[in-house]
């Protein structure tokens, strides 16, 4: 079976609806034009909902890492001191940017299982004087754990008002509730192939008033990311270079899908499909990595059985039309994880359980012969 035909259950990039695919493979247009202008601007305006924001984010062409880059080279410079909290890989991966990129990086590690303890952060930060930025992950997709953001939020502004609260959103904005303004965070991050039911290459960012003037004191190295030429030309419904055309119309098609559903039916769908496999894994005896009660309901990490191994579990899924993701790091050949955010339907999940039940049922017969 080619994988195009399988059900792609990793946590990004995530399935395509076919009129997303049908809208990014057209025949190509002038970006400079108005017909790609109408589309930047339908798109810009489409995302405001799913980051909560009343502004137009900025839409880069680069992948979550590069907005991550970008976040922050676009509002620190080498020497300010960052808090980061990090749980995972990518975590990790934000703080590792900041460090490339001179800042004087803190850490406060959580348990790879755990989300982040709303004192701990608050007590990390206020320890730390001149504290410029906290570096924050809402949904740590190597583990499969949502932080509980707004409440870290609150936190960190009413102690720590002078910071800012970076937060990588890749695999939650478009798919978790999301309120940039309300929660009056100051940079969040996402990628086409996550929530967005799009092909990967696009990133999209909101930055909030404090950051922007962070940004215009900032003097880290930037060119390609640089925030002030992507709002001149997202104003007018153009990019500074030449965008990933294709992807951006996909996603203005994944979009106005999305609009139609409704973000609310969408962020009850996560929720609800986040339960139904995690009900369906806990009856075939499968164990969750992360903590119940912080669970995340775009993506699903599952410590694997004694049998089959990890290797061979993937594979029989995959003879069986499901494709999973291994463990990364040193999560390596311990768990395997689901990806249901974007487009996700019951029937999904229940593929991945039948299939599952399946692999684990073969694996008992032979271990008794
Ligand atoms: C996927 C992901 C990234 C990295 O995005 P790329 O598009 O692979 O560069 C960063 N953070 C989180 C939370 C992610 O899920």
């Amino acid at each position: 079976m080619p994988e195009t035909d399988m059900n792609l259950r990793v946590p990004g990039p995530t399935p395509v609806p076919a009129e997303v695919a049908t809208a990014g493979s057209q025949p190509m247009v002038n970006h400079r034009g108005p017909e790609f202008a109408a589309s930047m601007a339908a798109v810009l305006e489409g995302l405001k909902p799913f980051f909560g924001s009343e502004s137009q984010p900025l839409l880069l062409t680069g992948s979550g890492t590069g907005a991550l880059e970008a976040a922050v080279v676009n509002v620190l410079s080498p020497g300010d001191k960052v808090l980061s909290v990090t749980g995972g890989v990518f975590g990790d991966r934000f703080a590792a940017i900041a460090q490339a990129f001179g800042a004087d990086v803190r850490f406060l590690r959580v348990e790879w299982r755990e989300a982040a303890q709303v004192d701990a952060v608050v007590d990390a930060a206020r320890g730390i004087p001149n504290l410029k930025a906290v570096l924050l992950t809402h949904n740590e997709t190597s583990t499969g754990v949502t932080n509980d953001l707004p409440l870290i939020a609150a936190q960190l502004r009413s102690y720590v008002p002078q910071s800012l609260l970076l937060v990588d959103g890749v695999s939650s904005v478009g798919a978790l509730p999301f309120e940039f303004d309300a929660w009056d965070l100051d940079v969040a991050v996402t990628g086409s192939q996550k929530a967005w039911m799009s092909p990967p290459g696009l990133s999209m960012i909101a930055v909030s008033e404090r950051a922007w003037a962070a940004h215009r004191s900032a003097t880290m190295p930037r060119f390609y990311w640089d925030f002030t030429k992507a709002q001149a030309s997202g104003e007018k419904h153009t990019t500074p270079f030449t965008p990933a055309v294709g992807i951006v119309l996909a996603l203005q098609t994944a979009l106005s899908l999305m609009s139609s559903e409704s973000k609310d039916a969408i962020f009850s769908r996560h929720e609800r499909i986040g339960s139904r496999l995690r009900t369906g894994l806990h009856g075939l005896g499968l164990d969750l990595f992360a903590e119940l009660q912080v669970a995340s309901n775009t993506v699903t990490a599952v410590r694997l059985p004694e049998r089959p191994s990890g290797s061979e579990l993937i594979r029989d899924l995959r003879e069986r039309g499901i494709v999973v993701a291994g463990g990364q790091d040193c999560l390596k050949g311990k768990i395997f994880r689901i990806g249901h955010m974007g487009w996700v339907h019951e029937e999904d999940i229940d593929a991945v359980l039948g299939a599952l039940r399946d692999c684990l049922k073969g694996s008992i017969v032979e271990a008794a012969i």
